[in-house]
């Protein structure tokens, strides 16, 4: 069976339905195939933080961000790393937001959300956005093809009530200006395995629906916004992929490659393939992470009882700390009792205290020796680090590491050296956990996928995480993964609308 469009969009994350809105409001006929029976993946999952300087939102909300001084921060971290790139990213940011908010379904709101790093350029209170949450009444009964939260969904539970927030408010929003441009469908349960290359040219895809095979074409090309390949544990064993599949926040049954693969199969290139964009996680009782951020109490300390790392850097970079060393996985965060025996810190999901201590995925004990000896940890160089840590919690500085020293350190509570003296002690598992891989697909300014010689492939763009990230080895600020998403989204619907790469017939057509 072939159905036939003019666009094809695999996945349904930020950066896919950015896509499948922006050319359905164009007037192209998109189609949207999602591989579970929800859309969003984890982007619905998200706080849909939105990093897209210099756009009407920050103006709006007098934040003093700008195109300039994002170029400055970016080049700060970056070096010259993906100059050209970057640049069309910087171009294409306030644009998408402009041209997303010219639909009145979707609207954008300033939230404060530091920037990850002190560098030339930062945002004082950051300059990431997030959607403005959507009604229930609004998106009605198409808000039961959004994926729920992520606590909720691991749950198997719907929304909760009142509007929808965060990702879902982000995804929802666009599932309801493609629903009303009326050029847009969506196929959830479309699995996409191959694409379809004539003539040198990829125009379409194969999915695989209730069971039986289907054709989409795109004449004017294949969107690929299909995630990364974090759920595929073979596949992080093959490029080195530190974590376990086991412990990505993507959705269950979602990210696996395997339309990335689809792509190297026809020739294109893919780098950063070892790398995600890194958290800590708390092990949860049925084997799965859970993304943690934001301590406003206890320490982090390895298998050796040793603190390493600044327990409030922002999760990624925390993340990276827990993947330069083997014994640091696991590390351990432990805290006392004046949280009322709740992690004092921000999970998602958290899992109740009760749940942890009867799945040993956390300890308790009256003393400190005692908590050492039921985790198994040195009795001495836990004792040691937690009276040290101590130590430093009443003068309140960090000289060892340098907790609460920068801005995002105290966006979540200040202060942030709270001592870990009144019993009971608990120890909680951490693992390293990521909010998916980002490693991918070769892509150029244009998110067309690029082969190993730096040619497009004609007709194929990469979304998201799907391609490789442009931000390499660094999380610059809250929002970068989304807000790249979106950016390239827009690129590479003007550049399918535009007929740069088409063959004349279909760029008339377009
Ligand atoms: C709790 C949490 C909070 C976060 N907060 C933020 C934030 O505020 N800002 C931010 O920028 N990032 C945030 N992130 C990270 C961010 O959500 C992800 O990195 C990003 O959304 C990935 O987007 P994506 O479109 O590449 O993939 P996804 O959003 O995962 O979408 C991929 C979709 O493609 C589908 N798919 C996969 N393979 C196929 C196939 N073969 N055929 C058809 N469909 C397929 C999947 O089922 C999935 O629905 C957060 C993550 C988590 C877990």
């Amino acid at each position: 069976m072939t159905q036939e469009y003019d666009v094809v969009v695999v996945g349904s994350g930020a950066g896919a339905m950015a896509a499948a809105v922006l050319a359905a409001r164009a007037g192209v006929r998109v189609v949207v195939l999602e591989k579970t029976d929800r859309l969003g993946g984890t982007s619905a999952y998200s706080g849909a933080a939105c990093w897209l300087p210099g756009s009407a939102v920050q103006q709006r909300a007098g934040v003093p961000d700008s195109t300039a001084s994002a170029r400055t921060y970016l080049a700060s971290l970056l070096g010259e790393e993906e100059a050209e790139r970057r640049e069309a990213f910087l171009e294409a940011a306030p644009r998408v937001v402009a041209a997303l908010e010219e639909d009145p379904a979707i609207r954008f709101e300033w939230q404060a959300f530091p920037d990850y790093f002190d560098r030339p350029g930062r945002v004082p209170g950051g300059r990431s956005f997030v959607p403005t949450p959507l009604p229930a009444e609004e998106i009605g009964a198409l808000a039961d093809l959004v994926r729920p939260a992520v606590d909720r969904d691991r749950a198997g539970l719907g929304h909760a009530a009142g509007p929808l927030g965060q990702g879902r408010a982000l995804i929802g929003r666009m599932l309801l200006a493609l629903d009303r441009s009326g050029h847009g469908e969506v196929v959830t349960g479309a699995d996409v395995g191959a694409l379809v290359e004539e003539d040198g040219r990829v125009v379409g895809v194969e999915a695989v629906v209730d069971g039986e095979r289907r054709r989409y074409t795109g004449r004017h090309g294949v969107v690929l916004g299909c995630g990364g390949f974090e759920r595929d544990a073979d596949a992080r064993a093959r490029h080195g992929v530190p974590g376990d599949a086991a412990w990505t926040m993507a959705p269950a049954g979602s990210n696996t490659g395997d339309a990335l693969e689809a792509a190297v199969r026809l020739g294109a290139a893919t780098t950063l393939m070892d790398e995600g964009w890194w958290c800590p996680g708390i092990a949860m009782p049925d084997g799965s992470a859970s993304f943690t951020l934001g301590f406003r109490g206890g320490l982090v300390v390895d298998s050796r009882g040793r603190r390493y790392a600044n327990e409030s850097l922002p999760y990624d970079q925390f993340g990276r700390q827990m993947a330069a060393d083997p014994v640091r996985l696991p590390s351990y965060v432990v805290f006392d009792g004046r949280s009322g025996g709740r992690l004092p810190a921000i999970s998602l999901p958290g899992g109740t205290p009760e749940e942890h201590l009867a799945a040993g995925t956390w300890h308790r004990a009256d003393t400190l020796a005692g908590l050492a000896e039921l985790v198994g940890l040195p009795v001495a160089e836990l004792t040691a680090s937690v009276a040290r840590f101590n130590d430093l919690a009443a003068a309140g500085e960090d000289t060892d590491l340098g907790r609460g020293r920068d801005e995002y350190d105290r966006y979540f509570a200040d202060p942030v050296l709270v001592p870990v003296t009144e019993p009971p002690f608990t120890a909680a598992r951490l693992v390293l956990s990521d909010l998916g891989t980002k490693g991918g697909l070769v892509t150029d300014a244009e998110a067309r996928v690029l082969d190993g010689e730096g040619r497009p492939l004609p007709g194929l763009y990469a979304v998201g995480n799907a391609s490789a990230s442009l931000t390499g080895r660094v999380y610059p600020g809250p929002g970068a993964p989304i807000g790249t998403a979106m950016a390239f989204a827009l690129r590479a619907v003007e550049d399918l609308r535009t007929g740069a790469g088409l063959s004349a017939a279909a760029a008339g057509a377009c």
